[in-house]
């Protein structure tokens, strides 16, 4: 076992405090990364403070991880001493079932193996990154390439493959109307993704706060959904519609935004049922859909075409005894765009 330095959450209503944790020994097939940055998701709030169900305590969150490969074991063929690696939302699945066997591992019909607060093949709960080392099995290590500046690849690995891989699943592109409601991290991510991709991009956020930043990142046009013209205005126009909205909307008003064929795609997660009217799916031949994360190939691909194109989160980075303030301003919407920890910081 090594004992390694981290944050964690004694409980659900206490701040996340400074703790030591246990990475296993290296197994034939694993993979040692010393981190430098872990992402901080609106998932890991809603986790660390039993939101989405009840965790074990004391719990490290964190499934946005890049660092370097210090060690690996006797029989690692895709990773060696010093690369430059993410891992993301999950670290295993059953690599045998249908969706497993399809590359589509983030489905695993087991369920996959979360990066955090999951029971690991070997028995243990996994601890996510917010840690100064953490051991993956090779598979679920993705390869950074060089273009992509080191502070800014953590968050690719959840906001930007919940965002790539719908995008590219529903064949955003050239020809192709994409709206993007909600600009936050996921939304950001979205917008960038989408116009490298070729799309003509609106982004629809409540209000026009974040204007300059949507023109900036690339969209041609950003309205206001607190505007009820907005929903005239854009009536019957979208071929895809990415929400990365967390809380309750009115499903059938943004419905009424795509055009023929067109398919609204959930990223973000309200806690209660979203009630949709069957008779706005009718029109347009519309379809509602979720999504989420991506496999390991199409993550691997996510960011490859970020280094291709040259987009990369925007974030802001924090020290390790900056998170729980950095928490509070997540849920009050104040960070352009994603908070990353310094892992620096916890050596
Ligand atoms: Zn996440
Ligand atoms: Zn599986």
């Amino acid at each position: 076992m090594l004992t390694v330095n981290a944050i964690a959450a004694p409980s659900a209503t206490e701040p996340l405090v400074r703790t030591t944790i246990e990475r296993r020994d290296l197994g034939p097939r694993d993979v040692l990364i010393e981190i430098s940055y872990a992402g901080i998701c609106h998932s890991d709030i809603h986790t660390v403070r039993g939101e989405w169900g009840a965790v074990p305590y004391p719990l490290t969150v964190g499934h946005e991880i890049v660092g370097h490969v210090t060690e690996v074991g006797a029989d690692v063929t895709r990773h060696a001493v010093g690369d430059r690696v993410g891992v993301g939302c999950m670290v295993n699945s059953c690599r045998e079932c249908a969706n497993c066997r399809a590359g589509q591992e983030q489905y695993c019909l087991q369920g996959n193996v979360g990066t955090y607060a999951s029971v690991d093949r070997d028995g243990t709960v996994t601890q996510g990154g917010y840690s100064t080392h953490v051991v993956v099995d090779e598979d679920f290590v993705l390869r950074v390439p060089h273009a992509i500046p080191h502070e800014a690849v953590a968050p690719l690995l959840c906001a930007g493959i919940t965002t790539y891989s719908p995008l590219a699943h529903w064949k955003a592109g050239p020809g192709t109307k994409v709206a993007v409601v909600g600009m936050g991290g996921l939304g950001h991510m979205a917008v960038k993704i989408a116009v490298a991709m070729g799309a003509e991009v609106t982004v629809l956020s409540q209000t026009l706060g974040k204007k300059d930043d949507g023109l900036r990142f690339g969209a041609e046009d950003y309205q206001a959904t607190s505007d009820p013209a907005t929903f005239e205005a854009l009536a019957n126009t979208f071929d895809l519609i990415i929400n990365t909205v967390s809380a309750s909307i009115d499903v059938g008003a943004y419905l009424g935004l795509l055009r023929l064929d067109g398919t609204m795609v959930n990223v973000g997660a309200p806690p209660e049922p979203l009630p949709v009217r069957v008779f706005s799916l009718f029109n347009n031949r519309r379809s509602f859909a979720g999504s989420s994360i991506g496999g390991i190939a199409e993550t691997q691909r996510m960011l490859e075409f970020c280094a291709e194109h040259g987009i990369a989160p925007e974030v802001e980075v924090v020290d390790a005894d900056a998170v729980n303030d950095a928490y509070e301003r997540v849920l009050s919407s104040d960070v352009r765009y994603r908070f990353v920890i310094d892992i620096d910081s916890l050596r």
